[in-house]
């Protein structure tokens, strides 16, 4: 469209002139401001997309990571772990997935680290966060592995769990969400608390 053919109705000799100018100068810069505003959104639009992208895989929540030697390497913020439980069934035995993904509970004295005495980490049998040192571990003489304290108060998870007639605090990971536990409030100093595992929940790597 050409804005300079367009006859101006209803206005005779030089102030017709004017006029179109006028309304000229007024079109152009009408059409500036609605391409800038264009230009404007578009750009607004693409710097927005990343954002949403990364936002899109659900919550995040933050943990802290340690070394193979047990040394703490800060926390980082981090999308929660979500699977299915297909995807569950597949990573994990049976009994883990029994106990992390659906809130068993293993046998006492069943466990492989009931009676474990070796130095190391105690990680998430799902996701690898870890969650206990061998050096809060005590024989709390239940038949499940227990401990007095986390290896960091922001991996775990407290809730209440009025399963099985019970009042008990559940303990799970923080990344995945896994069943790991309880604790109770009968364990040994420092802490006088006793974070009572399944074995199944946990995979034991000695320190490095
Ligand atoms: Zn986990």
């Amino acid at each position: 469209m050409k804005a300079t053919d367009r006859p101006t109705p209803g206005e005779p000799g030089g102030a017709a002139t004017a006029g179109r100018r006028a309304f000229l100068g007024a079109g152009v810069a009408a059409l500036a401001t609605t391409l800038i505003g264009r230009k404007l959104r578009a750009a607004e639009q693409v710097a927005a997309a990343p954002e949403s992208t990364a936002a899109a895989p659900g919550p995040q929540v933050t943990i802290e990571n340690f070394s193979a030697a047990g040394k703490s390497e800060g926390t980082v913020r981090v999308a929660k772990v979500v699977k299915s439980d297909a995807e569950w069934r597949a990573q994990l035995s049976p009994l883990a997935f029994r106990v992390a993904r659906q809130a068993g509970t293993e046998g006492a004295f069943s466990g492989e680290y009931d009676h474990n005495q070796a130095d190391g980490l105690y990680r998430c049998i799902c996701c690898d966060t870890a969650l206990y040192d061998s050096k809060t571990k005590f024989d709390s003489g239940t038949g499940w592995p227990s401990f007095w304290r986390p290896i960091s108060a922001v991996n775990v998870v407290k809730s209440p769990d009025s399963s099985l007639g019970m009042q008990r605090d559940a303990i799970s990971c923080r990344l995945c969400d896994a069943h790991l536990g309880h604790v109770f409030d009968d364990g040994p100093r420092p802490t006088g608390l006793r974070y009572c595992m399944n074995s199944v929940s946990l995979r034991f790597v000695k320190r490095a």
